[in-house]
């Protein structure tokens, strides 16, 4: 019992020393693994994953996921120095790659390191719809999502008691794999709640209007994302972005603060 309560307190003490204010979201989060981390285990983990699957080079596709992802980075740099949180990205390093898969799914991990699926590029349907999913992405990239989720999972084992956790043996990860979208490589990626997929839609709206992307888009897009799952295979980010009505009407009731917000950055006109 006595050993029990320490563990608790001491659980709490790391909890807290652990939490840090996220400037998108303005709310604490847990963050067990900090991105010292964090981020050398997700860039090796995303070279790995270039170097077992088929990258796409030299198409016009392949063009289009770059220069996409490059304006939603810069969109990302503009709104956070803009809204006093210079340095946020600079452990950064973005890399935007299209891996031929008929896999319908696209991921960003820790420190912006982004894979797009060929599956997925019909749903998208253009640059726009593109620019729709990338941003939603980012943004659970940039809200630590993942490392959110793999922190609680961490709680739940009853390991937190150290504060920080080191990413150094297999298991440890399989389970950030797990929780960062490589799911086809250790079986099966963990959804993001609910209150995780609002707060990516509305940050990754706010990114694709700065971006110049029309966020009207955004709501067609999810659109065409549910009514890809009546099909015999529901596309694999369905499963890990439950999606439902509430959500696209969400996104649409949203789509004019984005506008409102992109006109911050002098950007009043939408492809
Ligand atoms: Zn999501």
């Amino acid at each position: 019992m006595k050993l029990k309560n320490a563990t608790i307190i001491l659980g709490t003490i790391g909890l807290i020393t652990a939490c840090a204010t996220n400037p998108f979201t303005g709310k604490k989060t847990m963050a067990l693994v900090p991105n010292s981390q964090l981020f050398p285990t997700a860039f090796a983990q995303y070279d790995q994953f270039l170097s077992e699957n088929k990258v796409v080079k030299g198409t016009s596709d392949a063009a289009m996921v770059t220069r996409v992802g490059q304006k939603i980075a810069v969109a990302a740099e503009r709104w956070l120095n803009a809204n006093g949180h210079v340095g946020y990205l600079n452990d950064y390093k973005w890399e935007y790659n299209l891996v031929n898969d008929e896999t319908v799914n696209a991921w960003c991990m820790p420190g912006g390191k982004i894979v797009v699926y060929t599956g997925i590029l019909p749903i998208a349907k253009g640059e726009t719809g593109l620019a729709a999913i990338m941003g939603h992405e980012v943004a659970h990239a940039l809200a630590n999502h993942g490392q959110q989720r793999m922190s609680a999972a961490y709680v739940q084992q009853g390991v937190a008691i150290a504060g920080n956790i080191a990413i150094k043996d297999e298991q440890s990860r399989n389970a950030f794999n797990q929780y960062y979208g490589i799911g086809s490589q250790v079986g099966v990626m963990l959804p993001f709640s609910r209150a995780h997929e609002t707060e990516a839609d509305k940050i990754g709206l706010y990114l694709m209007a700065i971006a110049g992307y029309n966020p009207d888009e955004a709501a067609e897009l999810w659109k065409r994302m549910s009514a890809g799952s009546s099909g015999q295979a529901p596309p694999e980010l369905l499963s890990t972005h439950p999606s439902n009505e509430s959500r696209i009407a969400n996104l649409t009731a949203l789509a004019p603060t984005a506008k409102q917000e992109a006109a911050k950055f002098g950007v009043t006109s939408f492809k």
